[in-house]
């Protein structure tokens, strides 16, 4: 698969950090790091010296979410309601996150469907199929990271805005498990190309984003496995917006995984 943006992105002169002098240069900082070479996580992810740690988190999420609308463009060739109803990964079910409360519909969904799982009295939910909740997901991580209010520089970030990342990482990292359990050439040729994937895990890792227990990629197994049946018998689980914190087991649910 052809990624025609990589190619193009970017393109401005290699500079070295102290030459850059603007509230955006950071950003221009790992773009130019990316192009320079994106295979090389470890030093993309490395904290520049002098830079802030938290400022340099800033820009790698939001460059992931600028990366992954690229990603989402190949995975829509073959993620739709019809193949994918549900975002699932192995044996997880997520549900949306772009309606909060209880008792709401998801103003984001045209269909604005939502779905009363009888388990969990409380939990009303949109149940968006997975690309829609993709594409949501990006959304409104791209808003967060673009709000004035809980962002408002480039140069320090607030101290109880540093939680969002965590919730941040821990949803996009669903968009990729997705990708991999259900889309799995899509996944690996892009992956191939991108180590987007790769960046993201180091990040994930270095700063304690997305706890390991919710890492259901397995390690070093992104490019021998694309014909690798994934079996999965364990029961549904479902990581919804109200309990973000421990996954709750539907073990009574008669859905069963595929
Ligand atoms: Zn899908
Ligand atoms: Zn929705």
């Amino acid at each position: 698969m052809m990624l025609p943006n990589f190619q193009n992105s970017y393109q401005w002169p290699f500079i070295s950090l102290d030459q850059l002098d603007s509230s955006f240069s950071l950003q221009e900082y790992l773009q130019a790091l990316i192009r320079k070479d994106r295979e090389n996580v470890g030093a993309l992810v490395a904290l520049p010296p002098g830079q802030d740690d938290e400022v340099w988190q800033y820009e790698h999420l939001r460059q992931l979410c600028l990366e992954l609308n690229h990603f989402v463009v190949q995975l829509e060739t073959e993620c739709n309601r019809e193949t994918c109803p549900e975002m699932k990964a192995e044996e997880w079910l997520y549900l949306c996150a772009a309606h909060q409360a209880p008792q709401s519909v998801c103003m984001i969904c045209p269909a604005q469907r939502y779905t009363y799982h009888s388990n969990m009295a409380k939990l009303v939910s949109c149940q968006c199929c997975a690309i829609d909740y993709i594409v949501h997901t990006l959304d409104g991580a791209s808003t967060l990271l673009n709000s004035n209010r809980f962002f408002p520089s480039r140069i320090s970030i607030p101290e109880p805005s540093l939680k969002h990342y965590q919730s941040i990482a821990r949803r996009l990292y669903r968009i990729f498990a997705h990708a991999w359990f259900h889309h799995r050439e899509v996944f690996e040729s892009y992956e191939n190309e991108s180590f987007l994937y790769a960046r993201f895990l180091h990040l994930s890792r270095q700063y304690k984003l997305v706890s390991q227990q919710l890492i259901i990629i397995p390690d070093g197994k992104l490019s021998s496995t694309t014909s690798r049946k994934v079996s999965a018998v364990s029961p549904v689980m479902v990581a919804s917006p109200i309990t973000e914190t421990a996954p709750v087991s539907l073990a009574n649910d008669t859905r069963a995984s595929e």
